[in-house]
């Protein structure tokens, strides 16, 4: 069986290539195939921007495709940045503006409501059309400060529940055990599995 991961993302594909390894799938990346289009990721909700994307690129190429949409909610902002996590303080924004704009947003709020979640949903499109999503989700809350240099986007700001450490402070090896792309990707392992 053949998937295509609709990600120009080489760690993501990376991770989710080694989740699928026992299955005796082939993974091809999109950039594999550079005739297709940018799908632009217009929806209101992770699940949304994940099922236009796996169902264009599954129509397109006649393959069952993969495509996941991820970002932080904040619960006291009434779950921003959610959707535009990637380009929360601007268009063009980095890493380092949407943390400093996130830590303006919350500046006043004692740590109890400081509360977030990452989130990740995945769809799972054949060519026919048919479609299933898988939401992931990792709980944990916001600190005053940057600490930690793995990982990338809101992870140095983001500590875990239950525990002391950022994301940032976490090895990669072990944020790909709890995160919320790792339960969402579970979640289709389980499926592809069964048939
Ligand atoms: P996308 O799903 O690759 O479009 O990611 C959306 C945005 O959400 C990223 O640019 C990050 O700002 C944020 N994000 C998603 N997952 C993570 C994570 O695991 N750590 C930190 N930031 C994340």
């Amino acid at each position: 069986m053949e998937l295509i991961v609709a990600t120009r993302n080489p760690g993501k594909l990376k991770e989710i290539a080694a989740l699928l390894a026992p299955l005796q799938i082939i993974v091809r990346g999109v950039a594999e195939f550079p005739e297709l289009p940018e799908v632009v990721e217009d929806g209101l909700t992770f699940a949304e921007n994940a099922t236009k994307k796996a169902a264009t690129i599954a129509r397109l190429t006649g393959c069952l495709t993969l495509a996941d949409d991820s970002g932080l909610e904040v619960a006291a902002l009434a779950g921003a940045p959610g959707i535009h996590s990637a380009r929360y303080a601007g268009e063009d924004a980095d890493d380092a503006a949407n943390n400093r704009k996130l830590l303006a947003a919350l500046a006043t709020l004692p740590p109890e409501q400081r509360v977030a979640a990452f989130v990740c949903v995945m769809a799972l499109c054949g060519p026919d059309g048919s479609c299933q999503t898988f939401a992931g989700r990792l709980e944990g809350r916001i600190i005053s400060e940057l600490r930690g240099t793995e990982g990338f986007g809101y992870d140095p700001l983001f500590v875990v529940a239950g525990n002391e450490r950022t994301l940032a402070e976490i090895p990669l090896a072990e944020k790909n055990r709890i995160s919320h792309r790792a339960q969402a990707l579970a979640q289709v392992v389980a499926v592809l599995q069964t048939g």
